[in-house]
């Protein structure tokens, strides 16, 4: 079969690699049939060091079951499901707890000798665990949307769960990725009043705004802050959402967030330590987020998506066969596009 492998910073290649196949009894196999880049499969993109082996990539994908092993129960050959970006057992302590990210037998896509999503099939562990079942055929219109509880979505409202929103809370949204434009969908679905938004890219804004931005704030740094505490009576916002994770976008979400607010991240922190500790530390400011336990999300999520009151996947700006992944990494490192969608 044919999948997509990182030999190195910029050097994405689809290729031949073995086919994907059942291995333990609790496996299942997907034909994949819509597949994402991400905007953390850009962090190796830059950085990763080169490799021999190269490295299997894709961890958001919707596709049909064609078999399963013998010991899985909830999933079956035709059905069309979608993954969360992490795949768990859906029983540990965790699990049970809805904190699948920390599966004590969960694991990642495209290491441990299981496949990425980038690619035309996947051996999917804990089949029973990780597949959520979509009522839906394979190619149906809200394929976009769908494709986004894998994780941009998920990712989304768990940075608004984290950062506290909620009805008549103020929140401000630092980065205008597709992560943020979901954080901004979460931020009004969860019933936020005023939501302010951090970017400066014409096309993003004009999407965030269609989905409840109400407040646009395209300085950065200092200013930034400045900005938001004008439009905040000088407190700052209630909720601030953390979607890049560079140091100066957590220093950005950390200080614009007012006393006994909170801050949701779910960028992945570039730098080793939090900055402003006592500024944040006197001022009672929650801090929290991480991965997204998507699985979690999914069945909160889906209704929202099937009955069209959000339309997520409207942060794919362009799409595409898989021959086209490398160049749509090279497009979203450029910033040429928002996020990709492969169509298989
Ligand atoms: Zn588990």
């Amino acid at each position: 079969m044919r999948a997509t492998v990182m030999y190195g910073a910029g050097d994405v290649r689809v290729e031949t690699v073995p086919d994907a196949r059942l291995v333990e009894p609790t496996d299942a196999l997907v034909t994949v049939t819509r597949s994402a880049i991400c905007g953390s499969d850009l962090w190796p993109y830059k950085q990763m060091e080169r490799s021999e082996t190269g490295r299997r990539m894709g961890h958001e994908f919707i596709g049909v079951v064609e078999a399963v092993g013998d010991e899985v129960r909830t999933v079956k050959p035709g059905d069309v499901v979608v993954t969360p970006f992490v795949w768990s057992d859906g029983t540990c302590v965790f699990c049970r707890e809805g904190l699948h990210t920390s599966c004590l037998h969960g694991g990642r896509y495209g290491f441990d000798g299981v496949d990425g999503g980038q690619g035309e099939a996947v051996r999917v562990p804990q089949a029973d665990g990780t597949l959520v079942v979509l009522p839906v055929e394979r190619d149906d219109a809200l394929m976009p949307s769908l494709l986004t509880l894998s994780d941009v979505m998920a990712t989304g409202h768990h940075a608004a769960r984290s950062a506290e929103v909620g009805p008549g809370k103020t929140v401000a949204v630092v980065g205008d990725g597709a992560v943020g434009l979901c954080g901004v969908i979460a931020s009004r679905r969860l019933g936020a009043e005023r939501i302010i938004v951090l970017g400066r890219h014409p096309d993003r804004i004009a999407l965030a705004k269609q989905f409840g931005a109400t407040d646009v704030v395209s300085e950065r740094g200092d200013e930034a802050v400045e900005r938001v505490r004008e439009l905040t009576d000088g407190f700052g916002a209630h909720s601030a959402l953390e979607c890049v994770g560079l140091e100066q976008s957590t220093v950005t979400a950390l200080t614009i967030v007012r006393p006994g607010g909170a801050v949701g991240r779910v960028g992945v922190p570039q730098e080793e330590s939090i900055p402003d500790a006592q500024p944040t530390f006197f001022d009672n400011v929650t801090i929290a987020g991480g991965p997204a336990p998507a699985r979690a999300y999914i069945e909160e999520l889906l209704p929202d998506v099937l009955e069209g009151r959000i339309e997520p996947g409207r942060v794919f700006d362009r799409v595409g066969p898989l021959d086209e992944v490398p160049d749509g990494y090279r497009a979203m490192d450029d910033r040429e596009a928002i996020k990709v969608m492969i169509e298989l």
